[in-house]
């Protein structure tokens, strides 16, 4: 079994509160598929430069990923992405994005990556996320993530995207524009109505919702006192998420499998915050992730006490 990501692969800046970094490794596609490696072999699909070192190689290999499928660009310089956030963490400004290899990118799978068995599409042109999911044609679940730029400005092959995969994972806004739906219920009714089979509302510091056919389903945020940098955090949870899916191949994808891939997710996303870019992720422990799960279903676990209800 494997899992394949298509995704960026970043040079990040980043300032929140708590200090800064001018240049760590970084990309949807990087923090995915460290929270992946935990449940799976995952494979890589990604454009780099030059400027793309053994080092950064190393943080993906030293957690078994694959990285056959980085495409190295001869005098290219890697996606480059800068970001600050606000004193309270909740709100993130992007400084500057330069595209670079990214802007001339074709994602070229070797039949290793195209033989996978779960594919996750994150945040890319969505028309690169069709090429990819039409060449992966035997994977049994894709899930998509995406942002608000591709729907301002790649609306229709957005569309084309979603109705294309299994499961969508956004932020509650993104949700809300992508569907025009006031709230996060309605909208993701509204995205199951278009074919996925389940949605995935991410609610940033509050924790995520899933919503499917059978039900809602929703965990918060573990519990932290000090948030460090949150850059990463939706796509640690992906990786966890979609990674928990990965590694039970016998087993249907139903809401109840899905809501234990959402404890996964969220326990590693609560990792990822804890330290600046992929520092605290590339040396988690499984320990440390069941750990943290079992004190999440312990938070959430309440037992009833009926009582007599005053009519
Ligand atoms: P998250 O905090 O989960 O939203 O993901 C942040 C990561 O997404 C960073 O490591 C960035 O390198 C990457 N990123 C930021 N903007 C883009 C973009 N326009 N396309 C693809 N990746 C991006």
């Amino acid at each position: 079994m494997s899992l394949t990501v298509v995704g960026s692969i970043a040079f990040d800046a980043v300032r929140t509160p708590f200090g800064e970094r001018e240049r760590m490794l970084g990309g949807a596609a990087v923090h995915f598929a460290l929270a992946a490696s935990f449940f799976d072999e995952v494979r890589v699909v990604g454009p780099v430069g030059d400027d793309f070192g053994e080092d950064e190689y190393a943080v993906l290999r030293d957690r078994g990923v694959v990285t056959d499928d980085i495409e190295q660009v001869a005098g290219g310089k890697t996606f480059f992405w800068s970001g600050v956030y606000s004193e309270n963490l909740n709100a993130r400004e992007t400084l500057e994005t330069e595209l670079n290899v990214f802007e001339a990118f074709e994602p070229k799978l070797s039949d290793a990556s195209r033989d996978c068995d779960v594919l996750f599409l994150a945040n890319i042109v969505p028309d690169l996320q069709i090429g990819v999911r039409e060449q992966c044609d035997k994977a049994r679940f894709v899930a998509l993530d995406s942002m608000d730029l591709w729907m301002n400005i790649a609306r229709d092959s957005l569309d084309r995207a979603i109705r294309m995969v299994d499961c969508v994972i956004l932020n509650d806004e993104e949700l809300e524009q992508l569907t025009g739906r006031p709230n996060v219920l309605t909208a993701a009714r509204e995205v199951l109505s278009w074919g996925p089979a389940a949605v995935v509302a991410k609610l940033g510091k509050y924790g995520a919702a899933l919503v499917t056919a059978d039900g809602f389903f929703a965990l918060p945020a573990f519990p932290m006192e000090t948030v460090v940098d949150p850059t990463g955090a939706g796509d640690s949870f992906a990786g966890g998420f979609v990674g928990y899916v990965a590694a039970h191949p016998g087993e249907e994808i139903a809401h109840g499998l899905l809501t234990r891939a959402m404890a996964y997710g969220t326990a590693i996303a609560s990792y990822n915050v804890q330290e600046f870019g992929t520092e605290r992720v590339a040396r988690l422990t499984p320990d440390e992730i069941a750990g943290r799960v079992a004190d999440l279903e312990r938070m959430t676990r309440f037992e009833d006490m009926p009582v007599a209800l005053r009519g």
